[in-house]
């Protein structure tokens, strides 16, 4: 595993005022994410994943700390900075897919390039994901482990630094849950994006390079895996 950090989170912290409640999303956190690795962050619901997710994806800023990314800290640039920063460097996959519908699989995939400078070739990422043969289909007319390959491809044909992935195999059955991990390690092992995976299935644990694990908005566990599994070698 090529172990050059990326980005570096430094004493971060984010923490939501509600009226007269306060809440420690992230306790203070420092933590970094290296080139091209596969890193799962698991816990319970609530305890932070998605608000780390976030910050690293730069849709939301820390309340304290600095976030470190090819010279700058994220936590103080402007929005429209940010903004630039997630639309180049950041590719998005949730558990529901967000495509949209009235666009066919190409041409959803063909607007994200568009967002770029040096996009992929829509057709490479096509082949990649195993969708040629449904460039020309509707969302709706796919289902949901091809609908979920849309959303992977564009994700990637932005070439992301980081492919954030949210619960990315939460509405599919085991079997297709699998093919889809399978893709997102693949993409990490031979692509340009570090993949980071949110999610409860601690199965998933196995293929990745790193494991974190939250709990009430702090890391309580790095595990550093010598030899991911293959993920068809994983059951759960
Ligand atoms: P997870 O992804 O592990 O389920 P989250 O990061 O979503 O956890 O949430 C961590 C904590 O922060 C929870 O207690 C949640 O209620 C709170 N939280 C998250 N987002 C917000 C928000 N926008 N406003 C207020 N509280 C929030």
């Amino acid at each position: 595993m090529d172990r050059e950090a990326i980005m570096r989170l430094d004493e971060v912290k984010k923490t939501y005022i509600m009226g007269e409640v306060s809440v420690e999303a992230l306790k203070e956190t420092t933590f970094e994410i290296f080139n091209r690795e596969l890193l799962v962050i698991l816990g319970p619901s609530g305890s932070g994943k998605s608000t780390l997710l976030n910050l690293v994806g730069g849709m939301d800023k820390p309340t304290a700390g600095k976030i470190l990314f090819q010279n700058k800290d994220l936590a103080q640039v402007s929005d429209k900075e940010l903004t630039l920063f997630r639309r180049q460097e950041v590719g998005f996959v949730f558990q529901f897919y967000n495509l949209i519908a009235d666009l066919t699989a190409e041409e959803n995939i063909a607007l994200a390039a568009e967002l770029v400078n040096d996009p992929l070739p829509v057709d490479d990422v096509l082949r990649e994901v195993g969708l040629d043969d449904r460039r020309e289909h509707f969302p709706a007319q796919l289902s949901g482990g091809e609908q979920q390959r849309v959303s992977i491809a564009r994700a990637i044909v932005k070439k992301p630094q980081f492919l954030l992935c949210d619960e990315p195999t939460g509405a599919l059955d085991y079997e297709t849950g699998k093919i889809i991990l399978g893709l997102l390690a693949e993409i990490s092992r031979e692509g340009h994006s570090s993949v980071i995976i949110v999610t409860h299935n601690t199965a998933i644990a196995a293929m990745a390079d790193r494991v974190v694990r939250m709990r009430s908005g702090e890391i309580v566990e790095l595990i550093i895996n010598a030899e991911p599994l293959p993920p068809e070698r994983i059951e759960w």
